[in-house]
């Protein structure tokens, strides 16, 4: 059992600034748990904090119903893996991967035992006398997880450890991670700045921005359901479009943007929400996803647009126009045919249109 608790936890530094403002997260035993943000937004503190890196400002964090506030790193029961993985360049495989137990005077056998466990799990066995410098980046990467794994930890913390291999081999070892979760049943808080990284590899994911969780849910519940217009805008690629505007009730409801670029009829499945907002400015928001080429089979709203740039990805376009001065991006599935400065009909498909509240951001629906 390794549940991770934290309570009321909160980071400031000495110019008073909270980085980490009141975060309260309980991470289930077995779990693995993704924090993503933007830059800046305090998950490597709120993971230091958890390692006894960094001293904790206020609140107290536990690890299997232990309080931790007062532990060192060593006594957590905790594997960290960074992004910088600095294996000792004069030692094999083997002995960088045994080198942590030997120092905490580990019984040789028992270390053995170990790195060939590790070794097995990790698809290392036949490189266990190479020097690093004869190993691929993901190769490097794979004795750093094995460092980790041979400690047999309660806890694994990972810091944006995929942030130095390229594309490709991100791709790769994302996978592999998850591979190794499922293999290992160990709790796991992964760290990213890469919402896509996030969204693949988290059972649950934790949206953090300005040092506050915006959101804590399942993958698809930050896609299809976002609390904010953060966590809206910050899950999905190219991110959801939003424009600003009034709902006005002709009988029907109407939402009319503000420099009246797009108007469109309310679904009747939204009335009860909406009708409270009738002559009040709100925010809608539409991923490039829903904005369709072909007409859908119903609920959508036509509009024509003037495409500015148009971007191929193979199988599909991205095409950029504007609404009321504000940019917008389609995905669409037209490949060949469609260039600049063409006018074109769009569909926005009205039952994935997301609406927000125009002071607090909060979604309404
Ligand atoms: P993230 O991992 O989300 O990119 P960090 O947790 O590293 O963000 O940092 C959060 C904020 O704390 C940043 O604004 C950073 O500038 C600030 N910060 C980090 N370390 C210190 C420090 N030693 N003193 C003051 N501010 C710091």
């Amino acid at each position: 059992m390794a549940e991770v608790s934290l309570i009321n936890l909160s980071k400031i530094y000495d110019n008073n600034n909270k980085v980490v403002n009141n975060v309260n997260l309980k991470i289930h035993d077995k779990e693995f748990v993704v924090i993503v943000g933007p830059s800046g937004c305090g998950k490597s503190t709120t993971l230091r904090m958890i390692a006894g890196l960094e001293e904790i400002s206020e609140g107290e964090i536990y690890i299997d119903g232990k309080c931790v506030n007062n532990l060192p790193p060593k006594d957590r029961d905790i594997s960290m893996v960074f992004q910088n993985y600095a294996l000792y360049p004069h030692m094999t495989v083997y002995e960088n991967m045994a080198f942590g137990l030997k120092i905490r005077k580990f019984d040789k056998h028992e270390i053995d035992k170990r790195v060939k466990e590790a070794a097995r799990i990790l698809e290392l066995e036949k490189l266990l006398s190479r020097k690093p410098k004869e190993l691929s980046g993901g190769q490097r990467q794979r004795v750093a997880l094995g460092r980790a794994i041979v400690r047999n930890p309660k806890v694994f913390l990972f810091d944006e450890p995929l942030s130095n291999l390229d594309a490709k081999l991100r791709v790769n070892m994302r996978a592999e991670i998850a591979k190794l979760h499922k293999k290992l049943q160990t709790t796991m808080i992964y760290v990213t700045h890469d919402q896509i990284e996030a969204m693949t590899m988290g059972d649950r994911i934790v949206v953090m921005k300005d040092g506050v969780i915006q959101q804590v849910d399942v993958p698809m519940n930050l896609y299809f359901k976002p609390h904010n217009k953060f966590v809206a805008g910050f899950i999905g690629s190219p991110a959801m479009n939003f424009i600003n505007g009034k709902i006005i009730n002709d009988g029907r409801l109407k939402f009319v943007s503000s420099k009246n670029g797009l108007s469109l009829y309310i679904t009747p499945e939204y009335y009860d929400i909406l009708k409270k907002y009738s002559n009040k400015e709100i925010i809608i928001g539409i991923r490039p996803e829903h904005i369709k080429y072909e007409k859908p089979e119903h609920n959508y709203s036509t509009i024509t647009i003037t495409s500015e740039l148009v971007e191929p990805i193979g199988n599909e376009s991205i095409v950029y126009f504007t609404i009321d001065d504000v940019q917008f991006t389609a995905k669409i599935n037209m490949v060949n045919g469609l260039h600049l400065n063409n006018s074109i009909e769009l569909h926005l498909e009205l039952n994935n249109l997301h609406f927000f509240d125009k002071d607090s951001e909060i979604s309404i629906i």
